[in-house]
């Protein structure tokens, strides 16, 4: 009967109740970053990124570059549990009419979100005319290529240990890695990884990183990958200012659980910003108060897209952010997710 509902109506909402202090306990103690270390790490980062500047000017000034910078969850706010890994973004300049940009649908390897960068007129302009010309395999301008570069003059040509002494940190290049990475020790127990990221600016806007396909086989290995970080921050950031909401908090609770259960490492920050951009589309109330409300609709959101082996990115829907992972990861992280439904706070357990 009615008395029946009513009671178990009661029952979960004291259950939401005790979900949304542990939500919010946690996010104190575990999921912010105090602003001091934040502020530490952002300085180590800041260090290391003036120092490759005056280097590669000096030894390389004919190599076509903007201004590096860093980028990343350190610097948006957006980064959990330990302020340990930065991006430093290598902006390169690329002759308009040297090079074209072709989106990954339109090439027989049909992956949207990825694309081929091609050399143009080279009867007119031969070999040699730009610069990237030397990271060009088959026609196209290669990803791994560009990193092999930066990899010689970052881990084969700096001298790292005595740069280090000065500024007083242990810096070395992590081999190997999947992109170019720096480990910096900037305190005896303190680790902060900065991935070297060269990006490429086309002319119609769409910004594309050298940072392989994961699932890269040869036939792979001249696609870009189309970033659209900084337009889902953006977006899910003004979305909270309009309403006061919390998608930033609830995206760093499930960020650091991610970070915290190794069997959830494989989903990442585009997952999760974009699920929580999708479900913002449906659901008008992020009040501080429906966190934990919010928080359970983005783990039966998750579980159903990753059923579904689909992920649309909100900023072009062709994109399957799922695309880069196993059909035995996806199954691994589903189960997961689905067995956490009935026990939310066991993911804050660890
Ligand atoms: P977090 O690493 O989970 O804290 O999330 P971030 O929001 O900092 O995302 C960093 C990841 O996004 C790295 O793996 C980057 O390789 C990747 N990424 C893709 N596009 C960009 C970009 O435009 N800037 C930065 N910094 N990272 C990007």
């Amino acid at each position: 009967g009615s008395g029946g509902r009513g009671k178990a109506d009661l029952q979960r909402s004291r259950m939401r109740l005790s979900l949304q202090e542990h939500l919010w306990a946690f996010f104190h103690e575990k999921v912010a970053i105090p602003s001091k270390e934040q502020a530490v790490a952002r300085r180590a980062a800041l260090d290391i990124c003036a120092e490759l500047r005056v280097f590669i000017h000096a030894k390389l000034p004919d190599m076509p570059l903007r201004e590096m910078f860093l980028s990343g969850s350190l610097y948006d706010d957006l980064q959990v549990v330990t302020a340990d890994h930065a991006q430093l973004m290598v902006p390169m300049i690329l002759e308009k009419n040297l090079w074209s940009s072709i989106p990954g649908e339109d090439t027989i390897m049909n992956i949207p979100g990825f694309w081929l960068v091609r050399r143009e007129n080279l009867e007119y302009f031969p070999r040699g005319s730009s610069y990237w010309d030397r990271c060009m395999v088959g026609g196209y301008l290669s990803p791994k290529s560009v990193l092999e570069v930066f990899e010689k003059l970052v881990a084969g040509s700096i001298n790292w240990p005595a740069i280090g002494s000065v500024l007083d940190y242990v810096i070395r290049p992590v081999v190997p890695s999947e992109t170019l990475t720096l480990e910096v020790q900037y305190d005896t127990d303190r680790h902060l990884y900065v991935d070297f990221l060269p990006l490429l600016v086309m002319e119609d806007g769409v910004s594309l990183i050298a940072k392989p396909h994961r699932l890269a086989a040869d036939r792979h290995e001249n696609l870009w990958r189309q970033s659209f970080r900084v337009a889902e921050t953006t977006k899910l950031r003004a979305l909270d200012q309009e309403d006061g909401g919390c998608r930033c908090a609830c995206l760093k609770v499930i960020k650091a659980v991610c970070k915290l259960n190794p069997a959830l490492v494989r989903l990442n920050a585009s997952h999760h910003t974009n699920a929580i951009l999708l479900l913002s589309e449906q659901e008008r109330d992020w009040t501080q108060e429906a966190l934990a409300d919010r928080f359970l609709h983005l783990l039966r959101s998750l579980v159903g897209h990753l059923e579904a082996g689909r992920l649309p990115c909100t900023l072009n829907p062709k994109v399957n952010l799922l695309c880069e992972l196993t059909e035995q990861e996806i199954d691994e992280l589903g189960y997961t997710l689905y067995c956490a439904l009935s026990d939310p706070e066991s993911l804050m357990r660890t």
